[in-house]
């Protein structure tokens, strides 16, 4: 399904960029928008076709929508804003929204889909960068299972993984989840290693001894190279996770469940955002004890 005709694609930042490119290479078509020219350019390159507009998009597109934009807002904006996708969806078109938003934005711009005689399917993603050039994200889909099961084969075009979560808030939910426990692994990462370091125990040796057992994760195979040259580039930048942490405070208080541990990697993020490192890679985390204890953890 969706061979014919041009899928639409909005948001081609660090992750929508790649995971756009994947479908070209897959032999789709797409037609693409973002409020940035650099990439809609490289896109174009690639062989996409530009849209002025999110609305150009979804009159120009063969019936499915991708979003990968930010935060709520951004998603708001570019479905039911001026010159917004639902201003212009051609009836039954799916919108799959792989960014990671409030599950609650995520039930209303559901509602407001169905108002428009479409369909909003939300499939936030896990993997970074990384898996989105590779086309190994995990995804984690909420909305409507006959919607999901239309569009999961292009799911695992960009991801290696598709999983339909339940409802609507769903997908959101989980990977709220996925976020609280890679902001606390990359915490408890950086601080081991930095005690590690400051009682002179070489951190690549720390590294290389402990990544095989019971201690390893994905989160410390990725992010520990990355601390050991310095290197805090993104990859996932800290304000988008002070985002991800928000909004897991805002669900876990609404739905009564107490996130101790959230709320102080929350203020670990808010205090290198306060020493201007808002843009930094969330692996930067480590900067917030390399600067307690008077060390930094480097090859
Ligand atoms: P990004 O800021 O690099 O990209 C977002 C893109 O959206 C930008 O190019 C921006 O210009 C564009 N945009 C914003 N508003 C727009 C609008 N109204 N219309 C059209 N384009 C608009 O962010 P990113 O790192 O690609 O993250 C996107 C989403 O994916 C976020 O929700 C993030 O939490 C999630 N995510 C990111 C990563 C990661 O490692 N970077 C991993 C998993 C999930």
């Amino acid at each position: 399904m969706f061979k014919q005709g041009k899928i639409g694609f909005i948001g081609l930042g660090i992750m929508g960029k790649p995971m756009a490119k994947n479908l070209l290479k897959a032999g789709y078509g797409l037609i693409v928008y973002d409020i940035v020219k650099q990439p809609v350019e490289e896109l174009v390159e690639a062989g996409a076709v530009a849209a002025a507009s999110c609305a150009e998009v979804a009159a120009g597109c063969n019936g499915l929508l991708f979003t990968m934009l930010p935060n709520s807002p951004h998603v708001k904006a570019a479905l039911t804003g001026e010159n917004g996708v639902l201003s212009a969806a051609p009836k039954g078109l799916i919108i799959v929204d792989t960014s990671s938003i409030a599950p609650l934005a995520s039930q209303e711009m559901y509602e407001a889909a169905r108002a428009a005689g479409a369909h909003y399917l939300e499939a936030p993603v896990s993997g970074g960068e990384p898996k989105a050039i590779d086309g190994t994200l995990a995804i984690m889909a909420g909305g409507d299972e006959d919607v999901f099961n239309k569009v999961k084969d292009i799911l695992l075009v960009v991801g290696s993984s598709a999983v339909y979560c339940g409802g609507p808030g769903s997908g959101n939910t989980t990977k709220l989840a996925n976020q609280i426990i890679v902001a606390l692994n990359i915490a408890a990462v950086s601080e081991a290693f930095v005690l590690a370091t400051k009682a002179g125990v070489d951190p690549v040796k720390v590294f290389a001894a402990i990544k095989g057992g019971l201690a390893g994760s994905t989160v410390m195979n990725a992010k520990v190279p990355l601390m050991l040259d310095g290197n805090f580039k993104p990859g996932f930048r800290i304000e988008l996770h002070i985002k991800d942490l928000q909004n897991a405070l805002d669900t876990a208080h609404a739905v009564g469940a107490p996130v101790p541990l959230t709320a102080g990697i929350m203020e670990i993020m808010q205090a290198l955002k306060a020493d201007g490192k808002a843009k930094d890679d969330h692996g930067g985390v480590v900067q917030f004890y390399e600067k307690l204890a008077g060390v930094q953890v480097r090859k």
